[in-house]
């Protein structure tokens, strides 16, 4: 119920605000009858029978007006609502619903009104051979139609938009597509700051870049250099967007890769090679700060335009110059691309081979080869089994490694005559970002268990000497 402008409690208190109530009550709205009577009881009785007989009389009017709106209400509703409207209305509304759904089964049927209600017609079950001519038709049209639309459709996902890109002074085709943010997936080619990573849609914002953008090489620590070749060491957690950035530009080159954003727990390490205008990207391999399964590479990559250089096996053979660092054996992370197996195995077995070629006296797998070459045994006995160098007695259960001195020396001078660049580890001026747990131990003279348990993740990143 709507409150009164007054309200009745307040005008039980006195009955000098009486008068005052009276004068609400003879308000013609319907609160006026909650008004009314709450201030009957404490009226004194002279003033009872007056306001009474005053009362009833307003009672009897008001009822009489009420009745009178009522006659009035009554009579409208025999005007406007007849039977007879009723029916007529009932009568219009089903002939307008009857043909709207006839109109819409048509319309369905023969497709928009493109076909004949006699070319609609489905309740025959095989086609005829005007059927047949009709649908060969439609699907040669329908042909023409996606060829042409194909190499400028920018509206399809599934089509890759981006199909090269522009990096330093290069043009270069790209292989997958990568998770780009949508508004600079729409055109074909996408432009790259080859020094800060930056990607922009068009060669207007990237020629503005190229004015403004401070960085002539990648961040982070230069920790090799020989020659007009460094190795750049970026730290995913200090410089995440330009490793995100790298990371999404790699991924147009590996198939696998499905790593973009999540790139704090690794370490990049960027190869370049100098001119006077900067330090141009190369290629790069990233690697897990902290690996339990003693991965020394995780995501590894050439450039394009710096492939067939012997580039591809340098980062490699950097990778396990520093697994030798950390005085441990690596191994790249699985599954890898078709190119980086072959790049992989073409290095395992050029540094197996030198090694057995050094080996004067009976070699162990684990002791010599792994400890000199950083690799992993399970590496190393894949590469012996690649070549048919493993041999099995059947009879004693033992394994020998068969050398053929020539095919060695052969093929050690097949690689020389590329003349390839090689890492020279005299060069590199690093220590191991992460230390394992044993060698932590070993260093803070605890036990291990007791001191992986007590050291947290970032304490962790710090470099020791
Ligand atoms: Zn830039």
């Amino acid at each position: 119920m709507p409150s009164p402008p007054s309200s009745p409690t307040k005008s039980t208190d006195g009955s000098e605000s009486n008068s005052s109530t009276y004068e609400l009550r003879k308000c013609p709205s319907h609160t006026a009858k909650y008004l009314e009577m709450k201030p009957q009881s404490k009226r004194s009785n002279s003033n009872e029978n007056e306001l009474k007989r005053q009362d009833e009389s307003k009672a009897t009017k008001r009822q009489n007006n009420t009745n009178e709106t009522k006659a009035t209400k009554k009579v409208r509703l025999r005007l406007t609502v007849s039977e007879e409207d009723k029916a007529n209305k009932r009568a219009r509304k089903s002939t307008k619903m009857i043909s709207s759904s006839e109109f819409d089964e048509v319309y369905y049927k023969t497709f928009g009104h493109k076909l004949s209600l006699a070319e609609a017609d489905n309740q025959r079950g095989t086609p005829n051979d005007q059927d047949k001519e009709c649908f060969e038709k439609a699907r040669s049209k329908a042909e023409k139609k996606t060829t042409v639309k194909l190499p400028n459709n920018n509206e399809t996902a599934e089509i890759p938009k981006i199909t090269k890109i522009s990096f330093g002074n290069y043009l270069i085709d790209t292989w997958y597509i990568a998770p780009y943010p949508e508004e600079y997936s729409q055109n074909d080619v996408l432009y790259i700051c080859e020094y800060c990573m930056k990607y922009m849609k068009s060669s207007f914002i990237a020629k503005r870049h190229q004015k403004k953008c401070a960085a002539k090489h990648p961040p982070g620590d230069e920790i090799y250099r020989d020659d007009k070749i460094s190795i750049f060491e970026v730290d995913g957690r200090k410089n995440k967007m330009y490793c995100q950035n790298l990371c999404l530009m790699a991924k147009m080159f590996l198939d696998h890769k499905t790593l973009y954003y999540d790139v704090e727990p690794f370490l990049f390490y960027i190869m370049t090679e100098a001119d006077e205008r900067g330090y141009h990207f190369v290629g790069y391999f990233s690697k897990e700060k902290r690996s339990s399964m003693n991965y020394n590479v995780s995501c590894i990559l050439t450039m394009p335009i710096y492939q067939r250089k012997g580039y591809g096996q340098f980062l490699i053979d950097f990778s396990y110059l520093l697994s030798k660092k950390e005085n441990k054996a690596g191994t790249p992370e699985r599954p890898l691309s078709d190119l980086g197996l072959l790049s992989y195995r073409s290095y395992w077995k050029t540094t197996v081979f030198k090694e057995l070629k050094q080996q004067k006296g009976p070699i162990s797998i684990e002791v010599e080869i792994s400890n000199h070459t950083g690799l992993t045994p399970d590496d190393i006995i894949s590469t012996l089994e690649t070549n048919q160098m493993l041999n099995h007695d059947a009879s004693t259960n033992t394994y020998s490694i068969l050398i053929n001195p020539q095919i060695i020396e052969n093929h050690l001078t097949y690689v020389d005559q590329k003349n390839y660049i090689q890492v020279n580890s005299t060069k590199l001026t690093w220590t191991p970002f992460v230390l394992s747990q044993d060698r932590l131990a070993h260093l803070l003279g605890e036990n291990p268990k007791l001191t992986i348990k007590n050291v947290d993740d970032e304490s962790m990143d710090i470099d020791i000497d």
